[in-house]
């Protein structure tokens, strides 16, 4: 079974509204011989991004999809918060996401207190999008692991997932991430070209893959970052991995559903 715990519904200029660009997403998961997959809402409405709301309606209780939604924590009202607690509660999302450098925001904002607690209680990850951006490393400040690492010691019943594993700074983040147990990363982004070159090449990547299996054996699933980045060259990375094929398997589908308690 392989699921792809990290990828995006993004409406293209020629798509008139997401049902266009769900059935185009659909042909690549076919494609890719994919089971099954994350929506990673945006937390900004109406964008060409699938925001939370448009999320839950295009997937329509799907057995093929499951959603985390994406609060705005810089521009939410109360019933957005009732919204998000709400489909936490039916368990329309397996998790929340958070953008720091989005917006400008840290992890320990405490406008962000909320995301956590909820997260706590009804025992679903928080999902940090890490790293720098294309034309924008400022961004990445906001973002720092070090901030996670605090957060997930403070919500030690709370599992966080890094996506794209704070690039290019891999061994940093590992270094600091690595020894924290409620912390599991997914391999978004990981195989594209641009976060290959800028973090020391192919082999790095690996080997940080392979460094963090070693520490923490069930912490890694596979995410892709699809359509930002192509959903094949992230299952090939997994496929060529100097691991077992259990691991590999677990990578592809068991890991992700052990975090998410699934
Ligand atoms: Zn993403």
């Amino acid at each position: 079974m392989i699921i792809d715990s990290h990828l995006h519904l993004n409406k293209t200029d020629d798509e008139t509204d997401f049902s266009q660009a769900f059935f185009r997403l659909v042909g690549v998961l076919d494609t890719n011989h994919v089971d099954k997959a994350v929506i990673i809402a945006d937390d900004i409405k109406n964008g060409n991004c699938v925001d939370t709301w448009h999320a839950l309606a295009i997937t329509n209780d799907s057995d093929r999809f499951f959603v985390i939604g994406s609060p705005n924590i810089l521009d939410i009202n109360q019933s957005d918060w009732d919204f998000f607690e709400d489909n936490l509660a039916n368990k329309k999302f397996i998790g929340l996401k958070l953008f720091p450098g989005h917006e400008p925001f840290y992890p320990t904002d405490p406008r962000c207190t909320q995301v956590y607690e909820l997260a706590e209680k009804y025992n679903v990850p928080v999902m940090f999008h890490t790293g720098i951006n294309t034309g924008d490393t400022e961004c990445a400040k906001y973002n720092d692991p070090k901030y996670i690492v605090d957060i997930a010691n403070k919500y030690p019943n709370v599992n966080f997932v890094i996506a794209h594993y704070f690039w290019p700074k891999l061994d940093y983040c590992f270094e600091i991430t690595s020894v924290v147990p409620n912390i599991y990363y997914d391999t978004s982004a990981m195989a594209d070209q641009e976060v290959i070159d800028m973090s020391g090449g192919i082999d790095k990547i690996k080997n940080i893959i392979v460094k963090t299996l070693v520490a923490k054996p069930r912490s890694v699933m596979f995410g892709s970052d699809h359509d930002m980045c192509v959903q094949s060259d992230h299952i090939k990375l997994i496929e060529g991995l100097d691991i077992s094929e259990k691991t590999k398997s677990d990578i592809m589908s068991r890991n992700f559903l052990d975090c998410f308690g699934l």
